[in-house]
């Protein structure tokens, strides 16, 4: 029996986590829970897994919820998430909150030598460097939650795989991939939030519709394989049913294939290296499958190739880049700026910034926090 806490309950990888726990219920057992401000949710979860300890945002939630639930702990804010990284009882931290509100926890959970399976973003794309150093001094894994990370972690077949020699992941392209950059112009947020293969927030399947998404996975890839930018490709493939390669040394390559399902990744890391049923998802046909493997134009969307450069370049450049674009983003949604201007204003501020070398935690989130109050 592992325990486990999930940090990000309520969201989309939160909620599914709980539902692969629920299948393996004899495997897994969840301490704590942690979200936001979606206390109804919460309490469903609360009943049907019945945690120890539980955090929310603020204080209020928190002392509400203790009145009306007397035998757990009551935790809040990111003090509340560290106290729970500090935890002794648990084995696997399921990191599945966004932004950057984990990343201490993340580091804390390290410290206690817990496996930690990764979900959010954030976590490597901007402190990469520091959180994976910590990761290989205390000799913890931190498995991948991303469909992308998970294929080519399930390709290596173990971490350090000496033979590996490239990696390649795969991006569906998104909604614009036959669009030309006058049509793209004319875009709004309805045109970019269909995203044809993978159901997803909003802020991701905008960032599918830049390409942005699979720049900020070549720099997690980086990271969490050691491996040179050099030799992590980006391929385009429209069917989304490869979800990464990885490239050896004799020339074979191999493959993940299956349906767009999260559940696959989530349940892989929290039971790598076995594999169980679980939750078995719609079957999957090998006939009268197409599969295309197509060079991305770099041209067309050049916030990838932005992003990549800003991950070789490290430093705070990725953090800057994230900030930015995720200010972008949201303006875009909100409909406040065009699908075009969404890369102007990243290009400027990557342009404008000065990079720090081996920046400090500190130093990264006070770049965040320049960037989004200068731009929000
Ligand atoms: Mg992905």
């Amino acid at each position: 029996m592992k325990n486990i806490i999930i940090l990000g309950s309520t969201g989309s990888i939160g909620v599914q986590t709980l539902e692969v726990v629920e299948k393996l219920d004899d495997k897994f057992s969840v301490l704590a829970l942690a979200c936001g401000a979606n206390i109804q949710l919460l309490k469903k979860q609360i009943e049907k897994f019945n945690p120890k300890f539980v955090c929310v945002s603020n204080e209020k939630d928190a002392l509400e919820l203790q009145k009306e639930y007397k035998n757990i702990n009551f935790l809040f804010g990111s003090n509340g998430l560290l106290e729970l990284a500090k935890l002794d009882e648990y084995d696997t931290l399921v990191v599945a909150t966004s932004g950057i509100v984990s990343v201490k926890a993340v580091l804390t959970a390290i410290e206690k030598k817990k496996t930690i399976a990764l979900a959010n973003k954030e976590t490597l794309v901007m402190a990469g460097d520091i959180v994976m150093k910590k990761a290989r001094e205390n000799n913890v894994s931190i498995l991948p939650i991303d469909s992308e990370h998970s294929a080519i972690l399930q390709c290596l077949n173990k971490i350090d795989n000496p033979n590996a020699q490239r990696l390649w992941i795969t991006a569906s392209g998104g909604p614009f991939r036959n669009n030309s950059r006058d049509e793209m112009e004319t875009f709004g947020a309805n045109e970019a939030l269909k995203h044809p293969r993978w159901m997803m927030g909003k802020k991701i399947t905008i960032d599918c519709a830049t390409l942005v998404n699979k720049g900020l996975e070549v720099i997690e890839a980086h990271h969490l394989y050691n491996f040179n930018y050099e030799n992590i490709k980006v391929v385009i493939h429209p069917q989304s049913i490869v979800h990464s390669l990885v490239e050896f040394v004799d020339g074979s390559f191999l493959a993940q294939m299956g349906v767009p399902s999260m559940h696959i990744p989530i349940q892989y890391a929290l039971t790598y290296p076995e594999r169980y049923q679980g939750i078995k998802t719609n079957s999957f046909s090998i006939f009268n499958q197409k599969l295309e493997f197509l060079e991305p134009d770099y041209e067309k969307f050049p916030l990838l190739k932005l992003t990549i450069d800003c991950g070789k370049q490290g430093g705070v450049m990725p953090a800057v880049l994230n900030a930015a674009n995720e200010v972008a983003v949201y303006k875009f949604i909100n409909n406040e700026i065009k699908f075009l201007d969404i890369e102007k204003i990243v290009f400027d501020e990557v342009g404008k910034a000065n990079n720090i070398a081996n920046p400090t935690l500190e130093e990264i989130f006070e770049v965040d926090r320049l960037i989004r109050e200068k731009l929000g």
